[in-house]
């Protein structure tokens, strides 16, 4: 029966990760993986996650199952971290949520809800966005769409363009949004933006999709979510896919959330009963150990106040690196303005040079990054910032 499968590519990213760890030069720098690095390339459990941890070992005193929502408390506190305590739709009872196994469960479970209240509903989503956004979206049944977004001849988000297409799109569509830190190319919506884009939702009618993997890591953990909480005081329907992968470093413990607000309470009872219902036929309940962990952490003053600082001091290491690279590759006479790498936000953002200078770097100074240039800020650090710049600049020169 399986015989006549044909193995697929491997994924690029994966594959250049076997690449570099085959890599003996002591130089070398991965800038590939999207996993947040310290300035020893470590990607270190946070302390705050490890105090939990302990805590949890001692009090908990059942592994029975929990249910495909997850916990109460998980997702309490994780609405309120994503829409802010006493946001107006948490207070009109319009929002339901489940636990999901990471950021990727909560789009693949939005996607399947989606799918079951408009049979093949088309979204739109970003050029470029998240590679793993279409089979994410597109295997639960949606048809997808694209809407411009990054420019790579400016280096910038192009909005005109956007919105251009988007005044097309009505009721019965979704559109995807990233909330910030846009993955893969750092460019994040203004608040002006997203109020344009919330005024065109009321007027198309269309539903906002949201997909939240960074919050935190932008400018902070409200700003960063200015954009899901003005939509969800402003339309009556939207879809949040949430990930504390990233900004708790849960990554392999695989803890996210599905959000949904809705029209009002009663719809918000009917459809978070479809919505576990997709839960139950795919995983039929989350994993319980890292929804624990977050849960503990956003009911505990002081845990919670420990797991902030340390996601600033992330956010301000990935903040550094990006003014510390355009400083160094200026320096090293690179030719070009690479200024927007400072003004763009996040884990990432596109060098913006060709695929043949990609590889160059790859084969003759084992700097490895995906084709299309986009490289993860966090691999770099004050010690190897030199030698990347000057790499850089003596491929470009
Ligand atoms: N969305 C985006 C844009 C992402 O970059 C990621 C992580 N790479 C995710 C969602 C989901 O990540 P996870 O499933 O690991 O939480």
């Amino acid at each position: 029966m399986f015989d006549h499968l044909n193995s697929l590519p491997a994924d690029p990213i994966l594959g250049l990760l076997a690449t570099y760890r085959a890599d003996e030069n002591p130089n070398k720098i991965d800038l590939g993986v999207g996993v947040y690095k310290d300035e020893a390339g470590h990607t270190p459990v946070l302390q705050a996650v490890k105090q939990a941890e302990t805590r949890l070992l001692q009090s908990e005193e059942t592994k029975a199952y929990v249910g495909p929502a997850g916990t109460p408390g998980f997702n309490t506190a994780m609405q309120e971290l994503v829409l802010g305590a006493g946001h107006p739709a948490l207070v009109a009872n319009r929002v339901r949520s489940a636990q999901t196994p990471g950021g990727c469960g909560a789009l693949r479970v939005l996607a399947e809800f989606a799918d079951r209240a408009k049979k093949g509903a088309t979204i739109w989503v970003s050029d470029p966005t998240w590679a793993n956004h279409v089979p994410l979206l597109g295997n639960a049944g949606l048809e997808i769409k694209s809407y411009p977004y990054y420019d790579r001849a400016t280096s910038s988000l192009q909005f005109d363009a956007m919105v251009e297409t988007l005044k097309n799109v009505g009721e019965g569509d979704l559109v995807l949004f990233h909330a910030c830190c846009h993955n893969p190319c750092g460019a994040d919506l203004t608040r002006e933006q997203w109020h344009v884009l919330v005024e065109m939702a009321q007027k198309q009618g269309f539903t906002p999709f949201i997909d939240m993997a960074y919050q935190g890591f932008g400018d902070s953990l409200g700003d960063d979510a200015y954009g899901v909480r003005l939509m969800a005081e402003s339309v009556p329907e939207l879809l949040v896919a949430a990930s504390c992968s990233k900004n708790f470093g849960l990554y392999r413990e695989r803890v996210g959330m599905a959000m949904v607000v809705y029209n009002d309470a009663a719809a918000a009872d009917k459809g978070q009963s479809q919505m576990l219902n997709v839960v139950r036929g795919n995983y039929s309940m989350p994993p319980n150990h890292g929804g624990a962990i977050v849960e503990s952490i956003l009911t505990d003053a002081s845990l919670k106040a420990n797991w902030e600082a340390e996601l600033t001091e992330m956010r301000e290491r990935i903040n550094s690196l990006r003014s510390g690279v355009v400083e160094s590759l200026a320096a090293a006479g690179a030719p070009g303005d690479f200024s927007f790498i400072q003004r763009q936000k996040g884990m990432f953002s596109f060098l913006g040079i060709t695929p043949e200078q990609v590889q160059k770097l790859q084969q003759d100074y084992s700097i490895y990054m995906v084709d299309s240039s986009r490289i993860s800020i966090a691999g770099l650090s004050q010690s190897n910032m030199e030698y990347f710049c000057q790499s850089v600049a003596e491929v470009l020169g």
